[in-house]
């Protein structure tokens, strides 16, 4: 969209910072701008005309940023917003996230003094709204249709290569559950997952996916592919204390070892089981399975799982990943849990690796294994070949 078309409303109380930004926007080209000089001025502003890009300051009499935001994300303004203030970078990055939260397309922030360079770069980000697309929890499944489809095995792993950063290779592949649904195509786990928890069927998807995973690994390696696989593993599987012995043999029928398989777990519910599902973890161990402690740093994915269940491997969430050139809170976390790892003699994997500024911030970090959307998309296991063989790592 040309800058000279989107119609701007610029809310801040200051009378000369309000001009300034103003006379920005027009040195810029922008033709359509309103201003208003609180959120009450700016909510009736809205009433009356469509705005693109709302340019909002934090601190003002009357309604502040806040609330004006809460109101515009309650009513579904589907204009865009840049926050602009003069507090510290982590409590803007905050109200960003509060932001986002209620919905609307935030383009970033600015730490007064905003200048025409930092406007024009968050301007460019604007995209007139999409019709978006249908959220995966409005699919909602009964339990006969899992059970079908458990039954008839229709979850398929695809799998998102894990590269090794300072070497540049393919050491391994996470297996990520979909529903290869006869009517509505590939189904995303954040479908069914929680769905098969809830029914406490979670475990039959988990030996599909551990089963077909082992079988693609086995084929990777016959194809001269030195590489492991991952597995994702509700804990309540671990419930069960025969579960080691089972998986044990379930690797070695396709002849591979235990150490070519990693078992990530999430804690996403409190436990009551826990002996029995430390005792699991312990044999797994023992036998040599690689155990990774799954999107650390996030709910009971803590320090106090770290110090009890004997992982080898910590993966960083891919929340902190993502945003860790964005917010110093995220980088903060990142490098700590890095550090962390480090210390604990844990192998340290970061997952959401989407730029290439992410992959170069690793790589300077110190990170041992990347995993995200720059690397590779997750795909069927017969493409891993085919893209094993292209990949270049980044120079
Ligand atoms: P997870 O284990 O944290 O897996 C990573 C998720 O991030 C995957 O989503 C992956 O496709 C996505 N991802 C990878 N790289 C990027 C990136 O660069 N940017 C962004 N935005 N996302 C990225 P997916 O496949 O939709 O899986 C979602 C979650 O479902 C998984 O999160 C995992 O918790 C769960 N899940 C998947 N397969 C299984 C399974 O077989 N068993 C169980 N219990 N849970 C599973
Ligand atoms: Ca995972």
């Amino acid at each position: 969209m040309k800058i000279a078309d989107i119609r701007f409303l610029v809310v801040e109380d200051h009378e000369f910072q309000r001009e300034a930004l103003v006379r920005m926007l027009a040195d810029l080209g922008a033709r359509h701008i309103f201003e208003a000089v609180d959120g009450s001025a700016a909510l009736e502003s809205l009433r009356t005309r469509t705005i693109d890009i709302i340019i909002s300051d934090l601190d003002m009499p009357g309604m502040d940023g806040m609330e004006f935001i809460r109101h515009i994300g309650e009513a579904g303004v589907p204009a865009s917003l840049i926050l602009s203030s003069v507090h510290d970078r982590s409590l803007i990055a905050s109200v960003g996230t509060m932001a986002r939260a209620y919905g609307i397309n935030l383009l970033g922030e600015i730490r007064k003094p905003v200048t025409a360079q930092k406007l024009a770069a968050l301007i460019g980000l604007h995209q007139p709204p999409a019709t978006p697309p249908p959220k995966p929890e409005n699919m909602s499944f009964s339990e006969a249709d899992i059970s079908t489809a458990l039954a008839a095995w229709q979850f398929e792993p695809f799998f998102q290569p894990l590269i090794d950063v300072a070497s540049g290779s393919l050491q391994g592949a996470e297996a990520l559950a979909r529903w290869c649904h006869p009517e509505r195509g590939i189904v995303d786990p954040y479908a069914f997952v929680p769905a098969l928890e809830a029914n406490r069927r979670i475990d039959d998807l988990t030996w599909i996916i551990l089963e077909k995973a082992a079988a693609a690994c086995r084929d990777w390696r016959a194809g001269g592919l030195d590489m492991a696989v991952s597995v994702n593993l509700s804990l309540r599987s671990l419930i069960n204390v025969g579960f080691a012995d089972r998986v044990t043999e379930l690797v070695r029928a396709q002849g591979l070892e235990p150490k070519h398989m990693t078992l990530e777990v999430t804690e996403t519910t409190a436990m009551t089981d826990m002996a029995r599902v430390l005792e699991n973890l312990a044999r797994l161990r023992i036998k040599g399975f690689g155990l990774s402690i799954d999107d650390y740093g996030t709910g009971y994915s803590s320090l106090q799982q770290l110090s009890r269940i004997p992982f080898t491997e910590l993966k960083v969430d891919q929340s902190f990943v993502m945003s860790a050139l964005e917010k110093d809170s995220c980088r903060v976390i990142l490098e700590s849990s890095l550090d962390i790892a480090r210390k604990l003699g844990l192998k340290a994997v970061a997952e959401g690796v989407e730029k290439r500024a992410d992959w170069e911030l690793l790589k300077n970090l110190g990170c041992d294994v990347a995993q995200g959307y720059f690397i590779a998309r997750p795909m069927e296991s017969a493409k891993i070949a085919e893209w094993a063989a292209a990949w270049a790592a980044p120079a």
